[in-house]
């Protein structure tokens, strides 16, 4: 069974002065005080809680999907100013289509995430070749069900069947996730989250952020990726990555409900998440429809 690599092991005491308001914890509740060693503390329980091991090693299947998702991390952490930690995690312990961000500056991807964005990345690219949105869907949420339902050894990354375009559009699709949690650690949203369960005396790792913060990390996640775009034209830092991975979880949502995965019954609606991006973008003068 593999385990999970620190890509870039980079950990350093995350300024606590970054925080917005609206992340504040309650008045008289130290969370906010934390150490970062007592983050890192609260991150591997975390990990350990939910995997069994707060992590050491992983290997990518492929170094062209490593190279991916380097490429993706490093250019959204350049942009966002982040310094911290990304593990991933494989499919043997982690089997969902999954990303999410830990206290100590940390984010967390499944691998399976990898495989979602290559295949909608791809199914994207032969998009832009037949132009029908429903073919677009049905092939997205075909590979979807094999991706959560087939077990490690049946699902080897394979990149050989993609196109260089279909590449370039997962990469932008894993910095839109990646911007979206960045912004979750800059916002602070953990120490409402570490409140929350501080004061319902439930588990850190089953709180969850609320909507209000998940539709903040949207569209701080998207300034972002607005940033990126000017600054490189053509790197992997675009709006439509965001769009895409937005689209994606409607296509799930559409296809088996938050059943297929659960941790989208704490989310906003796919649907209106990509509306309130969109109108973002197209408010800074970026058209993000994916489907023109
Ligand atoms: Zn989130």
């Amino acid at each position: 069974m593999k385990r999970f690599l620190t890509l870039m092991s980079v950990c350093i005491a995350l300024c606590l002065s970054s925080c917005s308001d609206s992340a504040s914890p309650e008045p008289g509740c130290d969370c906010a005080n934390l150490s970062f060693e007592e983050e890192r503390e609260i991150r591997d329980d975390a990990l350990e809680s939910v995997y069994g091991t707060p992590g050491i090693n992983y290997e990518f299947g492929s170094a062209e999907a490593e190279a991916d998702v380097r490429r993706a991390i490093d250019a959204i952490a350049a942009v966002a100013g982040f310094s911290g930690t990304v593990m991933v995690f494989d499919c043997g312990v982690a089997e969902t289509i999954n990303a999410f961000a830990l206290p100590a500056a940390t984010i967390v991807f499944h691998e399976d995430m990898v495989r979602a964005a290559y295949a909608t990345g791809q199914a994207y690219a032969d998009y832009l070749v037949h132009r029908s949105r429903q073919r677009f869907r049905n092939q997205v949420a075909d590979a979807l069900i094999d991706i959560q339902t087939f077990t490690v050894e049946e699902m080897e990354f394979n990149t050989d069947n993609l196109s260089e375009e279909g590449r370039r559009l997962a990469c932008e699709m894993l910095a839109g996730v990646a911007a979206h949690e960045i912004c979750h650690v800059r916002s602070c949203h953990f120490h409402k989250r570490l409140c929350n369960a501080a004061q319902t005396n439930s588990d850190f790792e089953r709180s969850r952020f609320s909507r209000a913060q998940e539709t903040e990390a949207d569209t701080s996640g998207a300034s972002y990726l607005l940033q990126g775009m000017r600054a490189d034209i053509d790197g992997p830092l675009q709006p439509r990555g965001l769009m895409l991975v937005l689209e994606m979880l409607d296509i799930i949502t559409d296809l088996r409900g938050e059943s297929f995965i659960p941790w989208l019954s704490t989310h906003p609606d796919p649907k209106l998440r990509k509306l309130a991006v969109g109108e973002y973008f197209s408010r800074n003068g970026v058209n993000s429809e994916l489907f023109q």
